[in-house]
Protein backbone atom coordinates (compact mmCIF):
# COMPACT_ATOMS: atom_id res chain seq x y z
CA UNK A 1 0.00 0.00 0.00
CA UNK A 2 1.15 3.31 -0.72
CA UNK A 3 0.13 7.07 -0.92
CA UNK A 4 0.88 9.21 -4.20
CA UNK A 5 3.60 11.93 -3.26
CA UNK A 6 2.16 15.24 -2.87
CA UNK A 7 3.23 17.86 -5.37
CA UNK A 8 2.51 21.36 -4.73
CA UNK A 9 2.46 23.45 -7.69
CA UNK A 10 4.32 26.63 -8.00
CA UNK A 11 3.26 29.54 -9.75
CA UNK A 12 6.43 32.26 -10.17
CA UNK A 13 4.88 33.89 -7.39
CA UNK A 14 4.59 31.07 -4.82
CA UNK A 15 8.29 30.55 -5.90
CA UNK A 16 9.62 34.44 -5.34
CA UNK A 17 7.41 33.97 -1.52
CA UNK A 18 9.23 30.84 -0.79
CA UNK A 19 12.50 31.73 -1.69
CA UNK A 20 12.17 34.69 0.03
CA UNK A 21 10.60 33.33 3.17
CA UNK A 22 13.47 30.00 2.65
CA UNK A 23 16.50 33.31 2.62
CA UNK A 24 15.05 34.90 5.75
CA UNK A 25 15.10 31.34 7.45
CA UNK A 26 18.22 30.05 6.63
CA UNK A 27 20.42 33.39 7.92
CA UNK A 28 17.99 33.37 11.06
CA UNK A 29 18.96 29.33 11.42
CA UNK A 30 22.38 29.91 10.70
CA UNK A 31 22.63 32.85 12.98
CA UNK A 32 21.09 31.05 16.03
CA UNK A 33 23.37 28.07 15.48
CA UNK A 34 26.43 29.95 15.28
CA UNK A 35 28.21 28.90 18.41
CA UNK A 36 31.06 26.43 18.95
CA UNK A 37 32.45 26.81 15.81
CA UNK A 38 35.70 25.30 14.62
CA UNK A 39 37.83 28.61 13.44
CA UNK A 40 35.95 30.96 11.91
CA UNK A 41 34.28 28.63 9.34
CA UNK A 42 30.86 26.99 9.69
CA UNK A 43 31.39 23.91 11.09
CA UNK A 44 29.42 23.78 14.42
CA UNK A 45 28.10 20.85 16.82
CA UNK A 46 24.61 21.44 14.85
CA UNK A 47 24.03 23.23 11.27
CA UNK A 48 20.29 23.16 10.77
CA UNK A 49 20.47 25.69 7.90
CA UNK A 50 21.52 22.19 5.71
CA UNK A 51 18.29 20.42 6.68
CA UNK A 52 16.45 23.65 5.65
CA UNK A 53 18.45 23.24 2.07
CA UNK A 54 17.27 19.82 1.73
CA UNK A 55 13.78 20.41 2.81
CA UNK A 56 13.37 23.69 0.33
CA UNK A 57 14.66 21.54 -2.33
CA UNK A 58 12.68 18.36 -1.82
CA UNK A 59 9.64 20.80 -1.75
CA UNK A 60 10.64 23.21 -4.97
CA UNK A 61 12.99 21.48 -6.92
CA UNK A 62 15.66 22.64 -8.61
CA UNK A 63 14.08 26.24 -8.97
CA UNK A 64 15.14 27.14 -5.72
CA UNK A 65 18.92 26.57 -5.79
CA UNK A 66 20.02 30.25 -6.86
CA UNK A 67 18.26 31.09 -4.06
CA UNK A 68 19.74 28.92 -1.62
CA UNK A 69 23.43 29.34 -2.90
CA UNK A 70 22.86 33.15 -2.22
CA UNK A 71 21.16 32.18 1.34
CA UNK A 72 24.69 30.25 1.99
CA UNK A 73 26.85 33.12 0.35
CA UNK A 74 25.04 35.76 2.63
CA UNK A 75 24.96 33.67 5.30
CA UNK A 76 29.00 33.51 5.23
CA UNK A 77 29.19 37.37 4.50
CA UNK A 78 26.48 38.11 7.82
CA UNK A 79 26.71 35.90 10.49
CA UNK A 80 30.48 35.13 9.79
CA UNK A 81 31.85 38.31 8.83
CA UNK A 82 33.74 36.43 5.25
CA UNK A 83 35.71 34.41 7.18
CA UNK A 84 37.90 33.46 3.86
CA UNK A 85 37.80 35.64 0.85
CA UNK A 86 35.35 35.98 -1.94
CA UNK A 87 36.55 33.04 -4.82
CA UNK A 88 36.56 30.62 -1.55
CA UNK A 89 33.49 31.96 -0.42
CA UNK A 90 31.83 31.56 -3.64
CA UNK A 91 33.30 28.30 -4.66
CA UNK A 92 32.28 26.56 -1.02
CA UNK A 93 28.71 27.46 -1.04
CA UNK A 94 28.31 26.28 -4.80
CA UNK A 95 29.94 22.54 -3.54
CA UNK A 96 27.20 22.91 -0.76
CA UNK A 97 24.06 24.01 -2.75
CA UNK A 98 25.12 21.74 -5.77
CA UNK A 99 25.89 18.72 -3.49
CA UNK A 100 23.11 19.14 -0.80
CA UNK A 101 20.64 20.20 -4.68
CA UNK A 102 21.92 17.10 -5.98
CA UNK A 103 20.40 14.94 -3.48
CA UNK A 104 17.62 16.72 -2.55
CA UNK A 105 16.70 16.39 -6.04
CA UNK A 106 17.72 12.59 -6.49
CA UNK A 107 15.18 11.87 -3.57
CA UNK A 108 12.47 14.09 -5.45
CA UNK A 109 12.83 12.23 -8.64
CA UNK A 110 13.86 9.18 -7.91
CA UNK A 111 12.46 8.03 -4.68
CA UNK A 112 9.04 10.76 -5.30
CA UNK A 113 10.02 12.49 -1.79
CA UNK A 114 7.73 15.33 -1.00
CA UNK A 115 6.02 17.09 1.75
CA UNK A 116 4.51 14.55 4.23
CA UNK A 117 6.91 11.54 4.17
CA UNK A 118 3.46 9.69 3.71
CA UNK A 119 5.54 6.49 2.54
CA UNK A 120 7.02 3.43 3.35
CA UNK A 121 11.03 4.00 3.17
CA UNK A 122 10.68 7.97 3.16
CA UNK A 123 12.31 8.21 6.17
CA UNK A 124 15.26 5.79 5.52
CA UNK A 125 16.06 7.06 2.32
CA UNK A 126 15.90 10.60 3.31
CA UNK A 127 18.20 10.31 6.47
CA UNK A 128 21.01 7.76 4.17
CA UNK A 129 20.73 9.81 1.41
CA UNK A 130 21.46 13.04 3.68
CA UNK A 131 24.04 11.35 5.18
CA UNK A 132 25.74 10.39 2.04
CA UNK A 133 25.60 13.79 0.75
CA UNK A 134 27.03 15.50 4.37
CA UNK A 135 30.20 13.10 3.81
CA UNK A 136 30.55 14.41 0.28
CA UNK A 137 29.99 17.95 1.12
CA UNK A 138 32.67 17.71 4.33
CA UNK A 139 35.17 16.02 2.34
CA UNK A 140 35.21 19.37 -0.70
CA UNK A 141 34.23 21.61 1.71
CA UNK A 142 37.14 20.74 4.71
CA UNK A 143 39.61 19.67 1.25
CA UNK A 144 39.07 22.96 -0.35
CA UNK A 145 39.97 24.92 3.05
CA UNK A 146 42.85 22.43 4.37
CA UNK A 147 44.68 22.69 0.44
CA UNK A 148 44.03 26.53 1.49
CA UNK A 149 46.24 26.46 4.61
CA UNK A 150 43.71 26.77 6.78
CA UNK A 151 44.15 23.37 8.76
CA UNK A 152 47.03 21.02 8.63
CA UNK A 153 46.18 17.58 6.61
CA UNK A 154 46.69 15.50 9.56
CA UNK A 155 43.56 17.42 11.11
CA UNK A 156 41.92 16.08 8.30
CA UNK A 157 39.78 13.34 9.30
CA UNK A 158 38.57 14.87 12.80
CA UNK A 159 37.65 17.64 11.10
CA UNK A 160 35.56 16.29 8.49
CA UNK A 161 34.10 13.67 11.70
CA UNK A 162 33.19 17.42 13.22
CA UNK A 163 31.47 18.80 10.31
CA UNK A 164 29.96 15.49 9.14
CA UNK A 165 28.05 15.18 12.88
CA UNK A 166 27.08 18.46 12.91
CA UNK A 167 25.74 18.56 8.81
CA UNK A 168 23.70 15.06 9.50
CA UNK A 169 22.25 16.01 12.75
CA UNK A 170 21.13 19.73 11.02
CA UNK A 171 19.49 17.46 8.22
CA UNK A 172 18.06 14.41 10.59
CA UNK A 173 16.19 17.11 13.04
CA UNK A 174 15.05 19.59 10.98
CA UNK A 175 14.47 18.00 7.48
CA UNK A 176 11.97 15.72 8.56
CA UNK A 177 9.95 18.32 10.76
CA UNK A 178 9.82 20.53 8.34
CA UNK A 179 8.27 18.15 5.84
CA UNK A 180 6.43 16.55 7.96
CA UNK A 181 4.50 19.59 9.46
CA UNK A 182 5.17 21.86 6.33
CA UNK A 183 2.33 20.09 5.17
CA UNK A 184 0.36 19.36 8.64
CA UNK A 185 0.21 22.90 10.16
CA UNK A 186 -1.50 25.27 7.63
CA UNK A 187 -4.03 22.40 7.06
CA UNK A 188 -4.79 21.98 11.04
CA UNK A 189 -4.63 25.75 11.81
CA UNK A 190 -6.79 26.75 8.26
CA UNK A 191 -9.40 23.64 8.93
CA UNK A 192 -13.11 25.12 9.67
CA UNK A 193 -12.95 22.20 12.15
CA UNK A 194 -10.13 22.70 14.26
CA UNK A 195 -10.64 21.98 17.82
CA UNK A 196 -8.85 21.66 20.93
CA UNK A 197 -7.69 18.28 21.29
CA UNK A 198 -9.39 16.30 24.47
CA UNK A 199 -7.70 17.18 28.10
CA UNK A 200 -6.10 13.04 28.13
CA UNK A 201 -4.52 14.03 24.79
CA UNK A 202 -3.04 17.44 26.37
CA UNK A 203 -2.30 15.90 29.55
CA UNK A 204 -0.40 13.08 27.88
CA UNK A 205 1.69 15.46 25.74
CA UNK A 206 2.57 17.69 28.55
CA UNK A 207 3.64 14.65 30.46
CA UNK A 208 5.58 13.35 27.50
CA UNK A 209 7.59 16.80 27.53
CA UNK A 210 8.13 16.23 31.38
CA UNK A 211 9.60 13.32 30.59
CA UNK A 212 12.09 14.78 28.64
CA UNK A 213 12.79 18.06 30.79
CA UNK A 214 13.62 14.77 33.83
CA UNK A 215 15.71 13.57 30.91
CA UNK A 216 17.73 16.18 30.47
CA UNK A 217 18.30 16.83 33.87
CA UNK A 218 19.67 13.63 34.46
CA UNK A 219 21.95 14.40 31.83
CA UNK A 220 23.16 17.86 33.08
CA UNK A 221 21.81 18.50 36.64
CA UNK A 222 23.50 17.44 39.78
CA UNK A 223 23.42 13.96 38.80
CA UNK A 224 25.68 14.29 35.88
CA UNK A 225 29.03 13.88 35.44
CA UNK A 226 31.18 13.99 31.99
CA UNK A 227 30.61 10.49 31.23
CA UNK A 228 27.44 11.08 29.29
CA UNK A 229 25.96 7.72 31.80
CA UNK A 230 22.51 9.10 31.56
CA UNK A 231 22.21 10.12 27.77
CA UNK A 232 20.23 6.61 27.40
CA UNK A 233 17.38 7.93 29.58
CA UNK A 234 16.28 10.56 26.68
CA UNK A 235 15.46 7.43 24.80
CA UNK A 236 12.68 6.42 26.56
CA UNK A 237 10.02 9.57 26.29
CA UNK A 238 11.09 9.66 22.71
CA UNK A 239 10.18 6.12 22.11
CA UNK A 240 7.26 6.55 24.06
CA UNK A 241 6.27 9.88 21.63
CA UNK A 242 6.92 8.06 18.38
CA UNK A 243 4.95 4.82 19.37
CA UNK A 244 2.02 6.84 20.50
CA UNK A 245 1.99 9.40 17.52
CA UNK A 246 4.19 8.36 15.15
CA UNK A 247 5.99 10.01 12.86
CA UNK A 248 4.37 13.53 13.49
CA UNK A 249 5.01 12.83 17.13
CA UNK A 250 8.72 11.93 16.27
CA UNK A 251 9.83 14.49 14.52
CA UNK A 252 8.47 17.20 17.05
CA UNK A 253 9.55 15.07 19.82
CA UNK A 254 13.41 15.23 18.65
CA UNK A 255 13.70 18.62 17.36
CA UNK A 256 12.46 20.00 21.31
CA UNK A 257 14.90 17.22 22.46
CA UNK A 258 16.96 18.48 20.36
CA UNK A 259 16.28 22.23 21.28
CA UNK A 260 16.27 21.61 24.95
CA UNK A 261 19.97 19.80 24.79
CA UNK A 262 21.33 22.31 22.81
CA UNK A 263 20.14 24.99 25.98
CA UNK A 264 21.42 22.66 28.69
CA UNK A 265 24.88 22.48 27.07
CA UNK A 266 24.81 26.24 26.04
CA UNK A 267 23.73 26.69 29.65
CA UNK A 268 26.05 24.07 31.79
CA UNK A 269 28.92 25.67 29.09
CA UNK A 270 30.07 21.92 27.64
CA UNK A 271 33.15 22.57 25.88
CA UNK A 272 33.42 21.51 21.42
CA UNK A 273 34.79 17.99 22.14
CA UNK A 274 31.43 16.87 24.16
CA UNK A 275 29.06 18.87 22.68
CA UNK A 276 30.30 16.68 19.22
CA UNK A 277 29.78 13.66 21.32
CA UNK A 278 26.49 15.21 22.80
CA UNK A 279 25.42 15.61 18.94
CA UNK A 280 26.49 12.14 17.84
CA UNK A 281 24.68 10.51 20.41
CA UNK A 282 21.91 12.61 19.81
CA UNK A 283 21.89 11.15 15.80
CA UNK A 284 21.46 7.85 17.38
CA UNK A 285 18.42 8.89 19.29
CA UNK A 286 16.75 10.51 16.51
CA UNK A 287 17.44 7.83 13.84
CA UNK A 288 16.30 5.60 16.39
CA UNK A 289 12.85 8.00 17.43
CA UNK A 290 11.82 8.68 13.69
CA UNK A 291 12.19 4.93 12.06
CA UNK A 292 10.30 3.53 15.18
CA UNK A 293 7.68 6.75 13.94
CA UNK A 294 7.53 6.16 10.67
CA UNK A 295 7.13 2.18 11.11
CA UNK A 296 3.89 3.32 13.87
CA UNK A 297 2.53 6.30 10.99
CA UNK A 298 2.87 3.20 8.38
CA UNK A 299 0.91 0.60 10.17
CA UNK A 300 -2.12 3.47 11.01
CA UNK A 301 -2.00 3.93 7.28
CA UNK A 302 -2.39 0.10 6.77
CA UNK A 303 -5.11 -0.09 9.01
CA UNK A 304 -6.69 2.36 7.91
CA UNK A 305 -6.79 1.11 4.13
CA UNK A 306 -7.76 -2.50 5.31
CA UNK A 307 -10.76 -0.55 7.37
CA UNK A 308 -11.72 1.15 4.29
CA UNK A 309 -11.23 -2.07 1.85
CA UNK A 310 -13.73 -3.58 4.20
CA UNK A 311 -16.21 -1.19 4.30
CA UNK A 312 -16.20 -1.12 0.30
CA UNK A 313 -16.29 -5.10 0.37
CA UNK A 314 -19.07 -4.71 2.46
CA UNK A 315 -20.69 -2.11 0.04
CA UNK A 316 -20.13 -4.77 -2.76
CA UNK A 317 -21.77 -7.96 -1.16
CA UNK A 318 -24.90 -5.90 -0.68
CA UNK A 319 -24.31 -4.33 -4.30
CA UNK A 320 -24.31 -8.33 -5.29
CA UNK A 321 -27.54 -8.52 -2.98
CA UNK A 322 -29.45 -5.76 -4.28
CA UNK A 323 -28.18 -7.07 -8.23
CA UNK A 324 -29.76 -10.86 -7.04
CA UNK A 325 -32.58 -9.19 -6.04
CA UNK A 326 -33.44 -7.18 -9.37
CA UNK A 327 -33.23 -10.49 -11.21
CA UNK A 328 -35.54 -12.07 -8.86
CA UNK A 329 -37.69 -9.39 -9.19
CA UNK A 330 -37.48 -8.74 -12.98
CA UNK A 331 -38.12 -12.69 -13.02
CA UNK A 332 -41.43 -12.89 -10.83
CA UNK A 333 -42.71 -9.73 -12.55
CA UNK A 334 -42.11 -11.02 -15.94
CA UNK A 335 -44.86 -13.11 -16.27
CA UNK A 336 -48.20 -10.94 -14.67
CA UNK A 337 -46.17 -8.34 -16.61
CA UNK A 338 -46.42 -10.47 -19.97
CA UNK A 339 -49.92 -11.33 -19.16
CA UNK A 340 -50.85 -7.55 -18.65
CA UNK A 341 -49.41 -7.01 -21.44
CA UNK A 342 -51.33 -9.66 -23.62
CA UNK A 343 -54.46 -8.28 -22.06
CA UNK A 344 -54.06 -5.10 -22.74
CA UNK A 345 -53.26 -5.91 -26.30
CA UNK A 346 -57.02 -7.84 -26.56
CA UNK A 347 -58.61 -5.08 -24.91
CA UNK A 348 -57.27 -2.67 -27.77
CA UNK A 349 -57.98 -5.55 -30.30
CA UNK A 350 -61.63 -5.76 -28.71
CA UNK A 351 -62.21 -2.02 -28.69
CA UNK A 352 -61.16 -1.54 -32.19
CA UNK A 353 -63.38 -4.30 -33.47
CA UNK A 354 -66.40 -3.19 -31.86
CA UNK A 355 -66.03 0.61 -32.59
CA UNK A 356 -66.41 1.40 -28.61
CA UNK A 357 -64.32 4.74 -28.24
CA UNK A 358 -61.45 5.66 -29.90
CA UNK A 359 -59.90 7.57 -26.86
CA UNK A 360 -60.26 3.94 -25.14
CA UNK A 361 -58.36 2.59 -28.14
CA UNK A 362 -55.79 5.27 -28.29
CA UNK A 363 -55.36 4.89 -24.17
CA UNK A 364 -54.94 1.26 -24.26
CA UNK A 365 -52.25 2.03 -27.79
CA UNK A 366 -50.39 4.04 -24.42
CA UNK A 367 -51.03 1.46 -22.19
CA UNK A 368 -49.72 -1.37 -24.59
CA UNK A 369 -46.42 0.77 -24.97
CA UNK A 370 -45.84 1.34 -21.42
CA UNK A 371 -46.36 -2.13 -20.81
CA UNK A 372 -43.64 -2.93 -23.64
CA UNK A 373 -41.30 -0.67 -22.24
CA UNK A 374 -41.35 -1.91 -18.72
CA UNK A 375 -40.48 -5.30 -20.08
CA UNK A 376 -37.52 -4.14 -22.41
CA UNK A 377 -36.04 -2.46 -19.31
CA UNK A 378 -36.40 -5.89 -17.08
CA UNK A 379 -34.86 -7.31 -20.12
CA UNK A 380 -32.08 -5.18 -20.54
CA UNK A 381 -31.80 -5.08 -16.17
CA UNK A 382 -31.67 -8.63 -15.68
CA UNK A 383 -28.83 -9.26 -18.19
CA UNK A 384 -27.01 -6.73 -16.85
CA UNK A 385 -26.99 -7.64 -13.78
CA UNK A 386 -26.58 -11.55 -14.17
CA UNK A 387 -23.84 -11.29 -16.65
CA UNK A 388 -22.77 -7.64 -16.44
CA UNK A 389 -23.79 -7.65 -20.56
CA UNK A 390 -24.76 -4.83 -22.54
CA UNK A 391 -25.93 -4.77 -26.21
CA UNK A 392 -23.70 -2.96 -28.42
CA UNK A 393 -25.83 -0.77 -30.99
CA UNK A 394 -25.30 2.29 -33.29
CA UNK A 395 -26.96 5.06 -31.03
CA UNK A 396 -27.92 8.87 -32.19
CA UNK A 397 -27.41 11.18 -29.04
CA UNK A 398 -30.01 13.41 -30.08
CA UNK A 399 -32.55 10.65 -29.44
CA UNK A 400 -31.44 9.21 -26.79
CA UNK A 401 -31.49 12.30 -24.69
CA UNK A 402 -35.21 13.13 -26.43
CA UNK A 403 -36.46 9.90 -25.52
CA UNK A 404 -34.82 10.31 -21.90
CA UNK A 405 -36.62 13.69 -21.77
CA UNK A 406 -40.21 12.18 -22.85
CA UNK A 407 -39.50 9.43 -20.62
CA UNK A 408 -38.77 11.91 -17.49
CA UNK A 409 -41.60 13.99 -18.50
CA UNK A 410 -44.42 12.99 -15.53
CA UNK A 411 -41.51 13.51 -12.59
CA UNK A 412 -40.32 16.88 -14.60
CA UNK A 413 -44.17 17.73 -14.83
CA UNK A 414 -45.19 16.61 -10.75
CA UNK A 415 -42.20 18.48 -9.69
CA UNK A 416 -43.02 21.39 -11.77
CA UNK A 417 -39.51 21.47 -13.26
CA UNK A 418 -38.65 22.75 -16.41
CA UNK A 419 -36.05 20.98 -18.53
CA UNK A 420 -34.18 21.76 -21.98
CA UNK A 421 -31.98 20.05 -24.14
CA UNK A 422 -28.81 21.29 -26.14
CA UNK A 423 -27.38 19.07 -28.48
CA UNK A 424 -25.67 20.40 -32.20
CA UNK A 425 -26.46 18.69 -34.86
CA UNK A 426 -24.28 15.99 -36.74
CA UNK A 427 -22.68 15.04 -33.22
CA UNK A 428 -21.64 11.63 -34.20
CA UNK A 429 -23.44 7.97 -32.79
CA UNK A 430 -22.34 6.10 -30.03
CA UNK A 431 -22.25 2.43 -29.65
CA UNK A 432 -24.27 1.28 -26.64
CA UNK A 433 -27.16 0.00 -24.94
CA UNK A 434 -29.85 2.22 -25.65
CA UNK A 435 -32.17 0.95 -22.80
CA UNK A 436 -29.61 1.16 -20.50
CA UNK A 437 -28.24 4.40 -21.32
CA UNK A 438 -31.58 5.75 -21.20
CA UNK A 439 -31.51 4.63 -17.45
CA UNK A 440 -29.16 6.11 -16.42
CA UNK A 441 -29.96 9.27 -17.79
CA UNK A 442 -33.60 9.11 -16.53
CA UNK A 443 -31.78 8.98 -13.06
CA UNK A 444 -29.82 12.03 -13.80
CA UNK A 445 -32.91 13.79 -14.66
CA UNK A 446 -35.13 12.73 -11.73
CA UNK A 447 -32.18 13.22 -9.52
CA UNK A 448 -31.80 16.68 -10.77
CA UNK A 449 -35.56 17.19 -10.57
CA UNK A 450 -35.86 16.25 -7.06
CA UNK A 451 -33.00 18.38 -5.85
CA UNK A 452 -34.39 21.70 -8.12
CA UNK A 453 -37.74 20.97 -5.98
CA UNK A 454 -35.80 20.78 -2.86
CA UNK A 455 -34.89 24.50 -3.17
CA UNK A 456 -37.47 26.95 -2.15
CA UNK A 457 -38.82 28.92 -5.37
CA UNK A 458 -36.71 26.05 -7.53
CA UNK A 459 -33.80 28.41 -8.20
CA UNK A 460 -31.01 28.92 -6.39
CA UNK A 461 -29.43 31.76 -7.93
CA UNK A 462 -32.02 34.25 -7.87
CA UNK A 463 -32.29 35.87 -11.58
CA UNK A 464 -30.53 33.00 -13.18
CA UNK A 465 -32.46 32.79 -16.46
CA UNK A 466 -33.70 29.72 -18.69
CA UNK A 467 -34.64 26.35 -17.92
CA UNK A 468 -33.72 24.28 -14.21
CA UNK A 469 -32.19 21.41 -16.06
CA UNK A 470 -30.36 21.22 -19.04
CA UNK A 471 -29.03 18.51 -21.05
CA UNK A 472 -25.99 19.16 -23.38
CA UNK A 473 -23.89 16.76 -25.46
CA UNK A 474 -20.86 18.04 -27.02
CA UNK A 475 -17.59 15.39 -28.86
CA UNK A 476 -15.27 15.17 -26.22
CA UNK A 477 -11.60 13.22 -28.21
CA UNK A 478 -13.30 9.69 -29.14
CA UNK A 479 -16.22 9.86 -27.02
CA UNK A 480 -19.82 11.80 -26.49
CA UNK A 481 -20.06 13.82 -23.03
CA UNK A 482 -23.53 14.57 -22.24
CA UNK A 483 -23.76 16.49 -19.33
CA UNK A 484 -27.19 17.22 -16.99
CA UNK A 485 -27.11 20.90 -15.52
CA UNK A 486 -29.35 21.78 -12.60
CA UNK A 487 -29.85 24.10 -10.37
CA UNK A 488 -30.61 22.51 -7.24
CA UNK A 489 -28.68 23.15 -3.61
CA UNK A 490 -25.68 21.34 -4.68
CA UNK A 491 -24.48 17.88 -4.08
CA UNK A 492 -24.45 17.73 0.09
CA UNK A 493 -20.69 16.86 1.30
CA UNK A 494 -21.18 13.42 2.46
CA UNK A 495 -22.67 12.39 -0.56
CA UNK A 496 -19.44 14.06 -2.70
CA UNK A 497 -17.44 12.15 -0.70
CA UNK A 498 -18.75 8.90 -0.93
CA UNK A 499 -20.05 9.96 -3.99
CA UNK A 500 -21.52 6.72 -6.98
CA UNK A 501 -20.95 4.09 -4.02
CA UNK A 502 -24.47 2.43 -3.26
CA UNK A 503 -26.69 2.97 -0.57
CA UNK A 504 -25.61 6.26 0.12
CA UNK A 505 -29.16 8.53 0.01
CA UNK A 506 -29.91 11.91 1.48
CA UNK A 507 -33.65 11.23 0.74
CA UNK A 508 -36.28 9.76 2.65
CA UNK A 509 -37.48 7.12 0.06
CA UNK A 510 -34.33 6.64 -1.78
CA UNK A 511 -32.34 3.56 -2.11
CA UNK A 512 -28.94 5.54 -2.93
CA UNK A 513 -28.15 3.02 -6.13
CA UNK A 514 -29.31 4.99 -8.25
CA UNK A 515 -25.61 6.80 -8.76
CA UNK A 516 -23.59 3.78 -8.36
CA UNK A 517 -25.64 1.67 -10.89
CA UNK A 518 -25.27 4.52 -13.62
CA UNK A 519 -21.59 3.90 -13.15
CA UNK A 520 -21.92 0.41 -13.32
CA UNK A 521 -23.75 0.64 -16.42
CA UNK A 522 -21.21 3.35 -18.03
CA UNK A 523 -18.34 1.52 -16.87
CA UNK A 524 -19.07 -1.58 -19.19
CA UNK A 525 -19.93 1.00 -21.74
CA UNK A 526 -16.32 2.04 -21.37
CA UNK A 527 -17.37 5.31 -20.94
CA UNK A 528 -17.01 7.22 -17.20
CA UNK A 529 -19.65 9.64 -15.05
CA UNK A 530 -18.41 12.15 -13.21
CA UNK A 531 -20.21 15.21 -11.06
CA UNK A 532 -18.56 18.34 -9.92
CA UNK A 533 -20.68 20.91 -7.87
CA UNK A 534 -21.05 24.26 -9.74
CA UNK A 535 -19.84 27.48 -9.10
CA UNK A 536 -22.98 29.46 -9.29
CA UNK A 537 -24.98 26.92 -7.81
CA UNK A 538 -26.43 23.59 -8.15
CA UNK A 539 -24.37 20.35 -9.50
CA UNK A 540 -23.67 19.25 -12.93
CA UNK A 541 -23.75 15.15 -13.78
CA UNK A 542 -21.02 14.47 -16.87
CA UNK A 543 -20.85 10.97 -18.48
CA UNK A 544 -18.94 10.03 -21.54
CA UNK A 545 -20.29 6.79 -23.88
CA UNK A 546 -17.22 5.96 -26.93
CA UNK A 547 -18.32 6.95 -30.55
CA UNK A 548 -19.39 4.35 -32.49
CA UNK A 549 -16.36 4.97 -35.09
CA UNK A 550 -13.95 5.07 -32.13
CA UNK A 551 -15.59 1.77 -30.96
CA UNK A 552 -14.73 0.11 -34.10
CA UNK A 553 -11.33 1.22 -34.18
CA UNK A 554 -10.84 -0.49 -30.62
CA UNK A 555 -12.10 -3.68 -31.52
CA UNK A 556 -9.92 -3.56 -35.46
CA UNK A 557 -6.94 -3.05 -33.52
CA UNK A 558 -8.00 -5.98 -30.98
CA UNK A 559 -7.67 -7.87 -34.31
P1 LIG B 1 -31.25 8.02 -4.48
O1 LIG B 1 -31.80 8.95 -5.53
O2 LIG B 1 -32.07 6.79 -4.25
O3 LIG B 1 -30.91 8.71 -3.21
P2 LIG B 1 -28.87 8.03 -6.11
O4 LIG B 1 -27.69 7.11 -6.14
O5 LIG B 1 -29.51 8.32 -7.42
O6 LIG B 1 -29.88 7.44 -5.07
O7 LIG B 1 -28.38 9.41 -5.48
C1 LIG B 1 -27.61 9.41 -4.29
C2 LIG B 1 -27.63 10.76 -3.62
O8 LIG B 1 -26.91 11.69 -4.44
C3 LIG B 1 -29.00 11.39 -3.47
O9 LIG B 1 -29.63 10.94 -2.29
C4 LIG B 1 -28.71 12.88 -3.42
O10 LIG B 1 -28.37 13.27 -2.11
C5 LIG B 1 -27.45 13.00 -4.25
N1 LIG B 1 -27.72 13.58 -5.57
C6 LIG B 1 -27.87 12.92 -6.73
N2 LIG B 1 -28.10 13.77 -7.74
C7 LIG B 1 -28.11 15.02 -7.21
C8 LIG B 1 -28.29 16.35 -7.74
N3 LIG B 1 -28.53 16.56 -9.03
N4 LIG B 1 -28.20 17.40 -6.88
C9 LIG B 1 -27.96 17.18 -5.56
N5 LIG B 1 -27.77 15.96 -5.00
C10 LIG B 1 -27.84 14.89 -5.82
Amino acid sequence: MSVPAVRIPLTPLRLTALSAAYLLAHLFLDWISFFNEVAPLNITPWNPPSGLVMAVVLVAGARVLPAVWLALVLADVLVRGMPVGPGAILLSNAVIAAVYGGAALFLRIRFQIGPGLARRGDVARLLGVGAGAAAVVGALYIGLFTALGLFPWGQFPTMLLRHWTGEVIGIAVITPFLLVWGKRLPALLLSRHWRWPPPGRIAEAAAQAAAVGLALWADFGPLSSDRYEYFYILFLPLVWIASRHGLPGAVLGVLATQTGLLVAMQGVGVDADRMMHFQMLMLALTVTAQLLGAVVSDRWRSEAWVQERQTDFAHASRLTEAGEMTAALAHELNQPLTATMSYTRAARKIARRDGVSDQLAETLDKAVAQAERADRVMRSLRDFVRKGESRRDRLEVADLIADSLDLAGPVLRQKEVSAAADVPAGLPAVRGDAIQLQQVLLNLLRNAAEAVSSVPGGVVSGGVKGPQIMVSARIDADCVAVTVRDRGPGLSEIVERHLFSPFITTKDTGMGLGLSIARSILDAHGGTLSAQRLPEGGTAFRFTVPLAAAEQDREGDGE
